[in-house]
């Protein structure tokens, strides 16, 4: 379960001592203990603010040396990023999304950590683009060099055609994430999905209720509206409180009864997979039949037929059309299959 040790928070950029000191004070009056910092600020063009670099790692160090319970993060891109963020004290780190994308970029920013410090906690972001072998790898990288302590950060993707958001979360892909890395711990980057403050609360309580991710780095400001980057995601510390205790408070201890859902869910997937192999018995049928008499195995309008009647026998049943053809696009490329082996067998 998500705890407040697993919450991240604050400003995008660190802007000034005033607004970074503020912001973390009122930070910590929310209980958080982890601290996001951008030191250096990858910009999409030229000409934008790109962050403070050491001045801002100088104030950091500051703010530590009164606060020793609270951990610091920033994110580092390059070899002299690593340096500069460890000598300063920084406690862990996160891989961007435009560097996890970029294979050298993690090879070198893994050697130079693990020559600093091979216990360092590290964070990987998604690549900006849709590729789960991006994010495995860069992942990969770090182990092989012999960093251990890795956590991965789901921060959507960059796509034509958004939606609402500004990057979009395909929550699919970070799915197949955990699936591979069942013991890697993924984080909500809520911020950087929405792009603006209004989609922050949903897609906390996706993250959180639907797919149990383990925690959430989040944008705060103490004023958002005067923040240098990043100002319409960005909430202040007192909103992100009253946000964590919605998400993080609402899970209920007795769980009587989502246990036996998932009872009648496991009843149902057991009956769904007797059917399918029924399915692929009478199949194979179909293909000795269709063997013997010289039959072609594809037969196109069988197949449409076939599907509209389900769809129409769906759309009674209040089922969506597209999710029963991709069902019966996977269930008859498997009878297919079947009797091809079936027409290859001599
Ligand atoms: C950030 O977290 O400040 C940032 C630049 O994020 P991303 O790499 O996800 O764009
Ligand atoms: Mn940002």
């Amino acid at each position: 379960m998500c705890t407040i040790k697993n919450i991240i928070a604050g400003p995008c950029s660190i802007e000034s001592k005033e607004q970074f000191f503020i912001t973390c004070d009122k930070l910590v009056e929310e209980g958080i203990t982890n601290i996001r910092g951008g030191v250096w600020k990858p910009r999409t063009k030229p000409g934008g603010f790109e962050g403070l670099g050491e001045q801002a790692l100088k104030w950091i160090k500051e703010y530590k040396e009164t606060h020793k319970n609270i951990r610091f993060c920033c994110e580092v891109a390059n070899k002299e990023q690593v340096d500069l963020a460890l000598d300063y004290g920084i406690d862990f780190v996160w891989i961007g999304a435009r560097t996890s994308t970029d294979p050298f970029a993690v090879q070198q920013i893994a050697e130079a950590l693990v020559k600093r410090n091979p216990d360092i906690e590290v964070f990987v972001k998604n690549p900006a683009c849709p590729d789960l072998e991006l994010w495995i790898g860069a992942v990969e990288r770090l182990y092989a060099v012999g960093i251990k302590n890795v956590s991965v950060i789901h921060r959507g993707f960059k796509v034509y055609n958004t939606s609402i958001y500004r990057n979009e979360p395909l929550w699919n892909i970070p799915l197949q994430f955990k699936i591979h890395y069942p013991n890697v711990k993924m984080y909500l980057d809520p911020s950087h999905i929405a792009g603006d403050k209004k989609y922050i609360k949903e897609l906390c309580n996706m993250a959180m209720n639907v797919y149990s991710y383990d925690g959430i780095i989040i944008e705060s400001h103490y004023k958002p509206d005067i923040a240098w980057t990043d100002a319409k995601q960005q909430i202040t510390p007192e909103e992100l409180g009253g946000l964590l205790e919605e998400i993080i408070l609402k899970e209920t201890e007795d769980k009587s009864e989502l246990l036996s859902y998932r009872d009648e869910i496991d009843i149902i997937d057991n009956n769904i997979l007797s059917l399918l192999m029924q399915r692929l018995n009478v199949s194979v049928k179909v293909g000795k039949y269709k063997k013997k008499h010289n039959m072609k195995l594809f037969q196109k309008e069988r197949f449409i037929s076939l599907l509209n009647k389900l769809k129409t026998r769906g759309k009674e049943l209040n089922l969506n059309e597209e999710y029963i053809e991709k069902i019966w696009n996977i269930i008859h490329e498997e009878s297919i299959e079947a009797q091809i082996k079936i027409k290859e067998d001599l």
